[in-house]
């Protein structure tokens, strides 16, 4: 789960493979570089046959890990009603696309732990597995508890079965990736878990600053010690990491000011009523006596029914006919919208279902028009 599906949606192109949960399964094409760099990589330092499948194999066991990781955000997710899109496995890891992220601090806490906790549970169910083959005698040579816990030593014994060592290779791999999510810096599942916890007592607009502003320190740190220790790649991700953080901050930034921004902000009051009874050319008649171009149509029980805007009114004009009743224009694609409604649902009501006009009422009564201009000029 990341702001990274944006960016991931531009690059398209995905290989759909198969559904679980209802929600699709697909993968990226930069997966398939990966796929094939393997095997190259194999041939290049002249392995053998049998050395390349394996490799192939836990590569594959590990993007399974990915995948259940993802899929623990889309469970703790459709657990709060919310719906997941799809799940992308790209180079840059796994993504589930959310229908939106919850603001709850409480409930984005459950769906950005959800990921990391599968981890935990599939590295805590394979050292188990461990253990009981060693305690049971299914492997003939038992590591020193020492071994066990450095890979190192341990995956250089060779003195245990091949499946002792994927099991391990597994562990240490979901471990990485439990340790790695929680990373407390955007857009990591740790960023988001940060900012949840800060935003109980701080707000979610300070929580997010804060979080913000330690996942660019980090950054920076990562970039220094990338140069420092000449290993290029921390310092690239570092700064994949400083730009995800300002992103994040600003995204945050501008959603709590389109929360604070109420209808009322956008309305306009130059608009006329006009009764649907009467014939298109009284329309037209109070536009060049008024210059009002949005004209709101009312039944007999004064129920707005329609809407003419400036482009219909400009067909009305050109077709000439006079007598035509207004109900043949008018458009009954209009939206409707609350006096307290903020700026996010009047866009998602307005612009998402591409309705021109939003009529604002309260307690059933028209307080004013909303112009899509003007909601398209907010961002
Ligand atoms: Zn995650």
């Amino acid at each position: 789960m990341s702001k990274s599906q944006s960016i991931l949606g531009k690059f398209g192109l995905t290989l759909p493979i198969g559904s679980i949960m209802n929600i699709p399964m697909k993968i990226h094409w930069s997966m398939f570089l990966f796929m094939i760099y393997i095997p190259v990589v194999g041939v290049y330092k002249k392995m053998e046959v049998m050395e390349i499948v394996l490799l192939c194999v836990i590569t594959v066991l590990i993007l399974g890990s990915v995948l259940l990781h993802e899929l623990g955000h889309a469970y703790a997710a459709r657990n709060l009603d919310i719906k997941t899109h799809d799940i992308v496995l790209s180079l840059i890891g796994g993504v589930a696309r959310l229908e939106k992220i919850p603001e709850d601090p409480y409930e984005e806490f459950k769906v950005a732990i959800a990921g990391p906790l599968v981890n935990l549970v599939i590295a805590c169910v394979l050292v188990m597995g461990l253990l009981i083959s060693f305690g049971t005698g299914m492997v003939e040579v038992i590591p020193t508890f020492k071994n066990f816990i450095n890979p190192d030593i341990f995956l250089n014994s060779y003195d245990q079965p091949l499946w002792i060592y994927m099991m391990y290779i597994l562990a240490v791999s979901n471990l990485a990736l439990f340790a790695f999510n929680l990373l407390p810096v955007f857009p990591m599942d740790g960023g988001r878990i940060f900012r949840a916890i800060l935003s109980n007592p701080l707000g979610r607009t300070k929580a997010t600053r804060i979080a913000s502003m330690t996942g660019k320190i980090l950054a920076i740190g990562l970039i220094i010690c990338g140069y420092y220790f000449r290993q290029p790649i921390w310092s690239i991700i570092g700064i994949f990491v400083f730009l995800m953080a300002d992103i994040e901050n600003r995204q945050e930034m501008r959603s709590h000011r389109f929360r604070q921004i109420k209808a009322d902000a956008l309305m306009s009051s130059v608009y006329d009523r006009v009764k649907l009874v009467l014939p298109i050319q009284e329309v037209i008649n109070r536009h060049f006596d008024t210059d009002i171009s949005t004209f709101l149509i009312e039944d007999s029980k004064k129920k707005i029914v329609g809407v003419i805007d400036k482009n219909i009114l400009e067909t009305a004009m050109r077709e000439k006919t006079e007598e035509t009743p207004i109900s043949h224009y008018m458009t009954q694609r209009f939206a409707l919208i609350n006096i307290n409604d903020d700026f996010h649902s009047i866009h998602n009501k307005m612009i998402k279902e591409g309705l021109s006009i939003g009529v604002v009422m309260d307690y059933g009564e028209v307080k004013g028009i909303i112009a899509e201009e003007k909601v398209r000029g907010m961002y």
